[in-house]
C-alpha cells in the first residue's frame, strides 16, 4: 500500500496566505491589526529558535509582535507582574510564554494569569478544562494543528479506534480530548502501559508524542492507519520509524513538514481569531 503524505507544510502555507488577507483587509476596514505578544524567560537556545521563528511568522503575514525578554533569574512575581501588563494592554490580542520556564519559576502559576480571551496557545487550565468539556475555547496548538491536517486530508474519525502515546499536558492530553471530541474511541499511553506494541496495532489513528527518537516501530501499525508523528529530535527525526510505518500506513505526516509547521500556523491563526472576537465587541 502506498502512504499519502499529510503535508503540514502545504496546509500552513494555504492557512498563511487566507490569513495574511484578512489581516490586510482588517486593518484597511479598522485600521488595527493583531497582534502576538512573545514572553521569553532565560538563554535555552532551542527556546530562543522557536520564538524568532515564531516572531517572524506574525510579521510574514502582517501581523504584529512584541517580543519580551526576560533574565534567567526572573521570578514568578516579575513574571507575573509581566503577564499582568500584557493582559491589561488593548493592542496585545494573543500572549504566549514560551515553556520550559527556568526551575525557579512557577510556570503553571504563570500560563494561568494568562486571561482566557488571549491564552492563544491554549496552555490554561481553564482551557483544558473548557476544551475537555467540549465548550469553544483556544487550543492546544500541536494536538489542534494535527486535527486541522487530518481534517484537510477528510480522515475520518467517528468510532475509530486512535491511540495516542504520550499524555504531556501541552500535548498528548489535549489531543486526546481532541480525538474524543471527534469521536473516537481513545487510548492513551505513557510511560507504565504494558503491552505498548499490541494496544498500537489496534489503532486505526496513531499519535506519537513521546520525544524519543524513531520510538514507535513500524512493525507495530496496523495496515491503513493514519500515522501522526508529533515528535521531533534531534536530526528531524521523529517519534516513529517513519520508513517502517509507510509501508504499512495510508497516511502518514513526514517529519520535517508535517505536524510541525502547523503548530506555529493555530498560534497565528489563534492570535487572529482573538483580535476578530476584539473589534467585535
Ligand atoms: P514530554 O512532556 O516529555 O512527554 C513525553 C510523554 O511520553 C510522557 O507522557 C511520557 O510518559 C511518554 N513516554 C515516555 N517514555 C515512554 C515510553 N517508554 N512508553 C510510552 N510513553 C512514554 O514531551 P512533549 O512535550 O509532549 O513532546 C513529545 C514530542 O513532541 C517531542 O518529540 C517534542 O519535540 C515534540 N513536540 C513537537 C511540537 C511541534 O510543534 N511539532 C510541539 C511540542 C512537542 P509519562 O507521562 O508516563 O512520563
Amino acid at each position: 500500500m502506498s502512504s499519502t503524505i499529510l503535508d503540514g507544510k502545504k496546509l500552513s502555507e494555504k492557512m498563511r496566505e487566507e490569513m495574511k488577507r484578512d489581516i490586510a483587509f482588517l486593518q484597511d476596514k479598522t485600521g488595527k491589526f493583531p497582534t502576538l505578544a512573545t514572553i521569553l524567560v532565560g538563554e535555552n537556545p532551542s527556546s530562543k529558535t522557536y520564538v524568532n521563528m515564531k516572531v517572524k511568522s506574525c510579521g510574514a503575514i502582517g501581523m504584529g509582535s512584541k517580543k519580551i525578554h526576560l533574565p534567567e533569574e526572573t521570578t514568578t512575581e516579575k513574571l507575573l507582574s509581566v503577564i499582568d501588563e500584557l493582559n491589561s494592554d488593548p493592542s496585545i490580542n494573543g500572549i504566549l510564554l514560551q515553556h520550559p520556564s527556568p526551575p525557579q519559576v512557577d510556570e503553571r502559576k504563570a500560563f494561568d494569569r494568562i486571561l482566557p480571551e488571549k491564552d492563544v496557545d491554549g496552555v490554561t487550565t481553564l482551557s483544558f478544562g473548557q476544551l475537555s468539556m467540549g465548550e469553544k475555547t483556544f487550543y492546544p496548538c500541536t494536538p489542534y494543528g494535527i486535527i486541522l491536517l487530518l481534517e484537510e486530508y477528510n480522515i475520518p474519525f467517528k468510532g475509530k479506534n486512535a491511540v495516542v502515546v504520550g499524555r504531556s499536558p501541552i500535548l498528548g492530553k489535549p489531543m486526546a480530548m481532541l480525538l474524543l471530541e471527534k469521536n473516537c474511541t481513545v487510548t492513551i499511553c505513557h510511560s507504565h502501559t504494558q503491552n505498548l506494541p499490541e494496544i498500537v496495532r489496534t489503532a486505526d489513528i496513531i499519535v506519537g508524542a513521546v520525544g524519543r527518537p524513531e520510538f514507535i516501530k513500524g512493525d507495530w501499525i496496523k495496515e491503513g492507519a493514519v500515522v501522526v508523528d508529533a515528535g521531533y529530535n534531534e536530526g528531524n527525526v521523529g517519534d516513529i520509524d517513519l520508513p517502517g510505518a509507510s509501508l504499512k500506513s495510508s497516511f502518514h505526516t513526514p517529519v520535517p513538514g508535517g505536524v510541525g509547521p502547523m503548530t506555529i500556523t493555530v498560534l497565528l491563526k489563534q492570535t487572529l481569531d482573538s483580535f476578530k472576537a476584539q473589534i467585535q465587541s
